[in-house]
């Protein structure tokens, strides 16, 4: 029977082989950062995000534990893997007519299914490295098998970072997101609970020091605090997770994002010499980089559906894309959409034409 050290090594060497640029290891344990998850909620941080509020049969938040989800779960396999290109970022463009899609939802295919593939790899190979070794002992009384094993990207009931934090992957940036020494912090996270005791790797240490860039750079005043963020200011929650109306006091702090925000991490030290992905999936859409405001603004919906089929931006359905995109038009201060906000004003979309209204106001102000 393989020792705990040798399945360790076997899952990250499965995991680079998978493409995955880091892997680690976290225990599962009651982290102090999920009790501040716990308090992040009550204090009302999520904003509209209910599913971050999902509760257990004992009302327990199931993000901040594993006892309902995954009782059986030992150990967390933390898999990272870079998602920068060689694109400019949104600090470095200027032109007025077009707008910033976030860097994550630029890729060819959709990172959900990217990222799990890899990971189903990884996972294939600890299961059957495990069998092998007769590991996988038969299914105890209560008919649970001994090892067990669940793969997510994104959409498990788990804070990701938390448990990336103590895989070793990076540290939790004053911007909350997590950040490597070597890569920076453009990482997509997939995490395999595995109900075997691996060796846990150590956290990374903490290297945001003194800096306080993303703080400074926050448009909305997002960031509360240090390592605090609320939802209910950030422009990625505004245009991405927000339903209908966007508050009139937050439109002018969202200048020109029109999906995401990526400020907090493109003025942040350690992503300066971010190193670009190789990996085809995620090199950019034709037309996300930086796009045109009007197409955006005007975007019909098969359009819609062809373009950004199996992408993160069918999250904010075509209604969400063009208020956002209008708002925008609105903060650009470029005067050539006047004309065409003066007719998104009648536009049929109700959400569409109030924010075009506002957007037409902005510009003549
Ligand atoms: S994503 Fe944008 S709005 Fe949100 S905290 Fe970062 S800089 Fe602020
Ligand atoms: S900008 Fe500075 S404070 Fe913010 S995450 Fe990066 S290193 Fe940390």
């Amino acid at each position: 029977m393989r020792g705990v050290a040798e399945i360790t090594a076997l899952v990250k060497e499965a995991a680079a082989e998978a493409g995955f640029d880091l892997a680690g290891v976290a225990p599962v344990r009651a982290f102090s950062e999920l009790e501040h998850f716990s308090e992040w909620i009550a204090a009302g941080r999520a904003g509209e995000m209910k599913y971050m509020e999902a509760r257990d049969e004992a009302g327990h938040l199931k993000r901040a534990s594993m006892r309902s989800a995954a009782p059986w779960a030992r150990s967390v396999v933390v898999c990272a893997i870079n998602y920068n290109t060689a694109e400019a970022y949104s600090t470095e463009v200027q032109d007025p007519e077009r707008g910033w899609i976030s860097r994550y939802a630029w890729s060819r295919e959709d990172y959900h299914e990217a990222v799990m593939r890899r990971l189903r790899v990884v996972e294939g190979k600890l299961l059957n490295a495990c069998r092998q070794r007769g590991q996988d002992a038969p299914a105890t009384a209560g008919g649970t098998p001994a090892l067990q094993t669940r793969c997510y990207v994104d959409t498990g009931p788990i804070v990701e970072r938390v448990y990336a934090k103590y895989a070793g992957i990076g540290w939790i940036g004053k911007n909350t997101c997590i950040l490597n020494q070597k890569l920076g912090s453009w990482l997509f996270l997939g995490v395999i609970l595995t109900s075997l005791e691996l060796e846990p790797d150590l956290p990374a240490p903490d290297r945001c020091g003194s800096c306080t860039r993303c703080i400074d750079a926050c448009p909305t005043d997002a960031l509360i605090a240090p390592y605090q963020l609320d939802s209910n200011k950030c422009i990625s929650y505004l245009t991405i997770e927000k339903r209908g109306v966007i508050s009139e006091e937050m439109r002018e702090g969202m200048g020109r994002q029109v999906f995401g925000c990526d400020i907090c991490q493109d003025v942040c030290p350690w992503n300066r010499k971010a190193p670009a992905t190789t990996a085809p999936e995620f090199q950019p859409r034709e037309g996300l980089v930086n796009p045109a405001l009007a197409w955006l603004a005007e975007m019909k919906a098969e359009e819609f559906g062809t373009k950004f089929r199996g992408s993160p931006l069918r999250r904010t359905k075509l209604s969400g894309l063009r208020r956002n995109a209008v708002i925008a038009m609105g903060n650009s201060g470029d005067q050539r959409f006047r004309e065409p906000l003066r007719k998104l004003s009648e536009d049929e979309d109700a959400l569409v034409a109030e924010h075009a209204r506002w957007a037409a106001r902005k510009l003549n102000s």
